[in-house]
C-alpha cells in the first residue's frame, strides 16, 4: 500500500489546499494530511479546529485521513510507513524554502521522496495569511476557503 503525506499547517485551509490533497490522492493508495504545529508561527485556529475543517472539506475523498501530529515530519512519516511527502508550490518564493525543507527531510532519510505538485493557477495567489488578512478586516473570503468552512472562520474573527 503507497502511504503519502500532505504536511501543513493549514491554518485555515484553502481552496488550494484542497487541490492539491484531491490530485494527491489519486497518486496514492491512502493520504494521510498531516496538520502540524509551528513553533515559531502562532496559529488562529487550534490543531482540533485545523483538522475537523479540512475533515469537513473533503468531499467524500475516500482514501485520505486527517490527523494532527507533533515533532519532527520525517519521524511522523516513517511511523506512518509513508514513502513520499507531497507538497504545493505556488511561485519561487516557495520553492526556496521546499528545497531546504526536501533536502533535509532527504538526509534524514533518503527513502522517503518529496514530490511538489504546482498549483492549480486560478489559487497561485491563495494563502492562509492572505484568508486571515481578509477575514480580520471583514473582506471577502467566499471562493477561496471551502464553504462548510466559512461561517467557522468569519466567527473567529468577530466573536
Ligand atoms: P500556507 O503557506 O498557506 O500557510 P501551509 O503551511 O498550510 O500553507 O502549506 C501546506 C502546503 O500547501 C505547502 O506545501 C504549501 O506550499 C501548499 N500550499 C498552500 N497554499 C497553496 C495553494 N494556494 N496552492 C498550492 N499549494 C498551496
Amino acid at each position: 500500500m503507497k502511504i503519502w503525506i500532505c504536511p501543513g499547517s493549514f491554518d485555515p485551509v484553502t481552496k488550494g489546499h484542497i487541490d492539491i490533497i484531491s490530485r494527491a490522492g489519486v497518486m496514492c493508495d491512502k493520504l494521510i494530511v498531516a496538520v502540524g504545529e509551528n513553533k515559531f508561527k502562532k496559529s488562529v485556529f487550534t490543531a482540533e479546529e485545523r483538522v475537523d475543517f479540512i475533515r469537513r472539506s473533503l468531499n467524500g475523498l475516500k482514501n485520505v485521513e486527517v490527523e494532527s501530529f507533533h515533532g519532527l515530519l520525517i519521524d511522523y512519516a516513517r511511523e506512518k510507513k509513508a514513502i513520499c511527502i507531497v507538497k504545493g508550490l505556488r511561485a519561487v518564493s516557495d520553492f526556496e524554502y521546499e528545497m531546504q525543507m526536501a533536502f533535509l527531510n532527504k538526509r534524514m532519510d533518503e527513502e522517503i521522496e518529496t514530490v511538489f505538485l504546482m498549483t492549480n493557477i486560478n489559487y497561485s495567489f491563495l494563502s492562509s495569511s492572505a484568508v486571515k488578512e481578509l477575514a480580520l478586516h471583514g473582506g471577502p473570503i467566499e471562493g477561496l476557503i471551502p464553504d462548510a468552512i466559512i461561517d467557522d472562520v468569519r466567527k473567529k474573527f468577530f466573536k
